[in-house]
């Protein structure tokens, strides 16, 4: 499964819909001036996978992800992940049957609650993290999304952060902590 299309609308710097299409499925780049946008693109991935973490998005305030401009007649940000599930070595469980899995986060300005949709239908945040965890997206623990500011820290990291980071992305972490309880038992 990869992110094949982003959709946001009032998202940030981005107040009218925006269609990211066609992503490749190793490797993509963005690129543009300083200031553009590049980042808010990754915070809005962040956001509608469903972290929680406002400082990790870069604001203080739920309010402060939704496009503010002098009218502030924007109201809500909408956040969609559109995932190729075409590799069938690799879907969500639940979800073998389909080519196709969308994600959506929605927010209001009054509120701090957010609406989640998964393909089409209101869902648990809960629901979208366990169909995520089952292709080892921990977004409970997201050590595989490296911030621009964390890239210091994980060069400076030992041998053993570095595997357990390893261990966290390829999924395998979880073995070694039932390996761990199982040996203690
Ligand atoms: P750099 O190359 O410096 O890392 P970048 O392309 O990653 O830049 P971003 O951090 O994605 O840039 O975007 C920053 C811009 O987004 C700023 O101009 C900021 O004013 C704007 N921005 C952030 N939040 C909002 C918002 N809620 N409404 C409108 N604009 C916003
Ligand atoms: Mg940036």
């Amino acid at each position: 499964m990869h992110i094949k299309r982003v959709e946001l609308r009032g998202f940030k710097s981005y107040g009218e819909m925006t269609i990211l299409d066609n992503f490749d499925r190793n490797f993509n780049a963005i690129t543009g001036l300083n200031g553009s946008g590049k980042s808010n693109i990754f915070d809005a991935i962040c956001f509608c996978l469903g972290l929680h973490a406002l400082k990790s998005m870069r604001v203080t305030h739920t309010k402060d992800l939704i496009f503010k401009e002098g009218t502030g007649n924007v109201t809500e940000a909408h956040v969609s992940i559109i995932f190729d599930n075409t590799d069938k070595n690799n879907r969500p469980i639940g979800y073998e049957d389909t080519n196709e899995i969308s994600i959506t986060r929605s927010i209001k300005v009054n509120s701090t609650a957010s609406r989640y949709t998964l393909n089409g239908n209101v869902s648990s945040k809960e629901k979208i993290e366990e169909m995520l965890a089952s292709v080892r997206i921990n977004m409970k623990n997201p050590t595989f999304i490296i911030l621009q500011g964390r890239i210091k820290q994980v060069i400076n990291m030992t041998p053993i952060e570095t595997l357990g980071m390893v261990e966290e992305v390829i999924g395998t972490k979880n073995y070694e902590k039932k390996k761990a309880d199982a040996v203690k038992t």
